[in-house]
Parts: structure tokens; sequence; C-alpha cells
């Protein structure tokens, strides 16, 4: 399929001469009097349809998003921009590729043909772009048709980026030239593999594409926007120690008057309403798995700058918020786009249909059955049970070891329901290559270790074999993670099978904590993503490991087939009898990807 874009824009990489043509919008000759900015992020190789999540349901019975859905809601945005002297374009925030089979099994060159049919303008790096190695992504850059942008990656200690690391395009569009700029969160190297990045630094986006933007206008670009794999998280309360806590918001803040929009991702957030605007910049992002979008219309004068802006105006289900790739309402009557129904494009169902069919048989294959429903989270995480515990069985011949972490960013699912499990399911739980390695702890590491990705700002660790504790009552919100004592958060850690303390803290100044640790040392079995340092597991970096060189996916899908069917009380549920396995005493982080 030839996107009309192909046909209207031109594209100018930075550096490259390699311009088209200009273009006004067929209709009128007149250049275009709105800009339509449709958005979208972390992807993570969603191409089909999916169950919508609970929120949705309120609104649809049907399936919701997949690529050729978004491509039928892309053709009535089209039609509409057609009729109104209106440009469109297509902004995606980073982390395309990974997270499905119809993915990952391509390493993503399924979802650049996909992308290539859809007409996406342009797309910004994300930190899971990273996750198949910089090979991989540079010939992901030189097959695709629309830029991936990265500006803020440098080599280590220099202002240099890689050869591959394009920071802006400039595109004209219905006689309007339209610069973008790309930037990944500076929290890249802690959210994937370090080792694929270690040559690399993230410096904070917002200076750099302030001086991109104003070099962008110099070329004559009259709308710069910004795609950004960085987010408009904030926790409550904000952690003063996180780099990466409302990024988005810094973004813009530090383009003040330089930009027209900012498409952001990373957090999976369904940003409005209410609407996000940060220093008269409006800022989007829209859930992830493709199953919603966002729009910024921007209105322009006659030389082309914006005079007006509106966001997700007559989205739904909630005006204000991304519009869902619903394919039918709740009564079972057609989707619409403002009024205009829409249908699935046949083009692209055929693209993916195509691709999904190499790897279906394999998807649909059964591994075994669950009794109970493996869900994500709460105080019965029999999900992250599931996982932790597979990982320290040495099935598929792994090693085995008396504990294990599991960090619940590695978790990609919510929801593995009870009845038959197939390949399909545990490859969507755990679609990284990642391999198990053994680091052997003393027991104030492991103890450092469960605190190490608090300090990070992310989620508590997954264990099997331990229990312990987590208090946040002692911790000042105003006072950064980081700088809390070792054992002033993770209090008490336990050995699940006997019961005894392996580290305890009695009592704790601002400075420095009495805890007692048992003698010992304990090998862990851990993803090579923690052994390597990600999630701010530094600490793990330079322990004694062993390295089975299985991967955890197939560790995972040997326990499945060891256990079938799997039981509550295989995976140690609450309800079953098992010991909670984390206890949080006040209040605690947000768990963000
Ligand atoms: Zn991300």
């Amino acid at each position: 399929m030839r996107p009309l874009q192909a046909v209207l824009a031109a594209i100018f990489l930075s550096g490259c001469a390699t311009g088209l043509t200009g273009g006004h919008t067929a209709q009128t000759g007149h250049p275009a009097s709105r800009l339509t900015v449709v958005g979208i992020n972390d992807t993570h190789g969603a191409l089909l349809a999916a169950k919508p999540e609970r929120w949705a349901r309120d609104f649809t019975s049907d399936l919701v998003g997949g690529a050729d859905w978004f491509a039928g809601y892309l053709a009535a945005i089209r039609a509409e921009a057609k009729r109104n002297n209106a440009a469109v374009i297509v902004l995606d925030a980073g982390d395309m590729f990974q997270g499905t089979l119809i993915s990952n099994a391509f390493k993503g060159k399924s979802v650049v043909d996909t992308y290539d049919a859809l007409g996406v303008t342009a797309a910004a790096v994300g930190n899971h772009e990273f996750d198949f190695g910089i090979p991989v992504l540079e010939q992901r850059i030189r097959e695709a048709h629309y830029p991936i942008l990265l500006a803020n990656a440098f080599y280590k200690g220099t202002r240099t980026r890689p050869k591959w690391a394009h920071p802006t395009a400039l595109v004209e569009l219905g006689g309007v030239k339209v610069g973008i700029i790309g930037l990944a969160t500076v929290e890249t190297p802690l959210v994937t593999n370090p080792l694929f990045v270690q040559d690399l630094e993230f410096a904070p986006g917002g200076p750099i594409a302030a001086q991109l933007a104003d070099e962008l206008h110099a070329q004559g670009a009259t709308v710069v926007l910004v795609t950004a794999h960085a987010g408009p998280l904030s926790s409550t309360p904000p952690r003063p120690d996180s780099q990466s806590d409302q990024e988005a918001q810094k973004i813009a803040e530090a383009c003040r008057g330089r930009i027209d929009g900012l498409v952001s991702g990373h957090n999976h957030t369904a940003v409005g309403p209410p609407r996000l605007t940060v220093a008269g910049i409006p800022i989007v992002q829209a859930g992830s798995r493709l199953t919603q979008f966002s729009v910024i219309d921007l209105d322009l004068d006659a030389a082309g700058h914006a005079t007006a802006k509106h966001v997700n105006e007559g989205t739904e289900p909630r005006d204000g918020g991304p519009q869902l790739l619903a394919h039918t309402k709740r009564d079972g009557s057609p989707a619409t786009w403002r009024g205009r129904p829409v249908t699935a494009d046949a083009t692209i169902a055929e693209l993916i249909h195509g691709y999904d069919q190499q790897v279906a048989q394999l998807r649909e294959t059964r591994l075994g059955s669950t009794e109970v429903a493996l869900q994500k989270g709460g105080p019965d995480d029999l999900l992250a049970n599931f996982a932790a515990d597979a990982l320290r069985s040495g099935a598929g011949g792994g090693l085995k070891a008396p504990y294990a972490f599991q960090n619940p960013g590695g978790l990609r699912i919510v929801e593995i329901p009870a009845g038959p499990i197939s390949f399909g399911q545990i490859f969507d739980l755990s679609p990284f290559d990642n391999e198990e390695v053994i680091v052997t702890l003393k027991a104030s590491d492991i103890r450092d270790s469960l605190e190490s990705i608090l300090r990070a700002g992310k989620g508590p660790l997954k264990v099997s074999g331990l229990t312990y504790a987590i208090d946040w009552s002692r911790h000042d919100p105003r006072r950064k993670i980081s700088s809390e004592p070792a054992g002033s958060i993770v209090t008490e850690v336990v050995d699940l099978a006997s019961g005894r303390q392996l580290c305890r803290t009695e009592s704790c100044t601002q400075t420095k904590c009495q805890s007692a640790c048992a003698a010992g040392e304990y090998p862990v079995a851990v993803t090579d993503f923690l052994a390597n340092g990600g999630d701010g597991m530094e600490l793990l970096k330079d322990k004694p490991r062993a390295v089975s060189k299985v991967l955890v996916r197939d560790i995972l899908i040997a326990f499945v087939r060891e256990h079938d069917p799997i039981t509550a009380a295989l995976l140690g549920s609450v309800k079953a009898g098992g010991l909670q396995r984390i206890r949080q005493q006040g209040q605690g982080t947000l768990e963000h990807e």
C-alpha cells in the first residue's frame, strides 16, 4: 500500500540532502489551514486486536485495537482533513517493537512494515528498541520509510551521536514545513539490558530539543513537534530523586515558545481528561499496545504558524482523553470518528495476518493449564509467584537456586486466566530474550538488592523462597529514597521454607540503621537484565555468577509442562494457606515500565 503521506511529504533527515517534493493540499492548492497530529506510543508489537482492558469494557464488549483498525481510524481522520484543508501527521513515541510474538519473531520488522503501510510520519526510539541489540535497531532504522529519531543519545563522555541516531526530521505537508524531534528517556540504561547501551549516555531531552527546535525554525519549519519516549508520570508524593518523573513536562518547560506539541510515551498512561498543557505545549499519551491514540489539532495561519491548539477533541469514550481504538460501541453499533463510521483496513489486515500466519501454530500450542487465574499484583500475586518459582526451580535445564528475584516490569501481561495455557500467553508474559543467571549473595546483599530497585523508583522485587517487609513509615517523602540508610526500607527478610531470619532492622537514625543479617552465601536466580544492573540493581554486576544460558521464557514453558495443572497450593497462594511474600507498610511507589 502506498501511504498518502509518501506522496505528500518530503522528509529531510538531519544532515541528509535526500529531500523530495513539497506540495500543497490536493484539494485547494492553498497551504493547509490545520495540522492534525495523531499520536501513538508503546505499541509493544501489538499489531493484532485484543480483548479490552477492564475500564474499556464499559464502552465496548468487542475486541479493541489492531493496526488494521488504527488504519481505519486514520482513513476517517484523513477524509475529514481533506474536507477541512488540513494535513495529517502520525507520530509514534517509541517502544514499537518489543512484546509480542508477531513482532519479536521478526525482531520488529513486521511493525516497521505495518507502520510504513499506515503512513507513520516519524517515531522516537524507546528504551525497548534496544532489546534486540543495536545492529538490529540500525537495520530497522534503515528499512523504515519513516524516520526513527533519537536526539539525546551520545557516546559516553562526548556530544557525538551514533551515526544511526538521526535527531530530527523536516517534513513538508500540505505546503507547511513541520520539524520533528525524537527523544528517548534518560532512564533508558535502567530499563533495557544495560549491556546493549553500555557505550551510550542519555542526556536530558529538554535543552537538546530546545536547541534543535531553533535549528528547525531556522530551516523554515513553522511548526515543530517533539515525539519523546518520556513520560508524564507523577507519583504521589513526587520522588525527588527520580530523573524520569515528569520528564515530558520538563522537556516542555525547556521548549517553551519553541514547540507546538509533545507526543509522549513510556508510562503507558492515558493522559486526559483533564488535558495536560505545560508551558503552553499540549502533552499527550495514549495508553499502550495500540488500543488508543491521541489527536492534537493545530489551527494554522497563512504563514503556517499555529494559532490555536485543540487536544483530543470529540474523542470517545471521554472527550479530552485519548480515542479508544474500539471496533464497535457498547450497543454493538459501528465505531465512529467524529461522526464518520470506521471500518478495519483490508490491506493492513492482510499484511498483519500474513505475519500472524507464520507464528500462529506456535502461538496456539498448548503447554499445560492452570486451575487458578494467575493475576499480577495485590497481596496474592500469583503471576509473580509463578514466574519467580519457575526461575528458581531448575525447570527446562535452568539452574536451581534457593531464592529468585523477579522484577515486576519484566512481567508484561496482567493475567493468565484459569484454563489452558498456550505458548503465546507465556511469550506475551515474558517476551524478552533474557537468560537465567545465578548470583551468589550475602544475606545483606539480598536485603540491599530488595532496597535497590525501590531506590531506583521501581516497584518491589517479586521473590521466591523468601518473604520480606517494606516499611515506608520511616521514610520522609521529601527526602531522596537513595539517601536513606541500608535497612531503613526493607526491614526484614525471612527464608520462606524455614522461617529463619536473614536480615532484620532494629532501629534507624537518619544516617544509619542498626540491623543484623545472617552469615553465609546464598545463590539467587535472576534474569541477566537484573544481573547486568537493570532496574537499579548495580550491586549485582560484580557478584560471583553462574550462567545457565537458558532463556527465562523456556524455563517458564518447562515449568508449565511439568505442573499440569498449576494449582493455588503449588504457587503458595495466600488463599491456599501460603504466606504473603511482600508485606508493605506506609506509602509505596508507583510501578512503571
Ligand atoms: Zn518504555
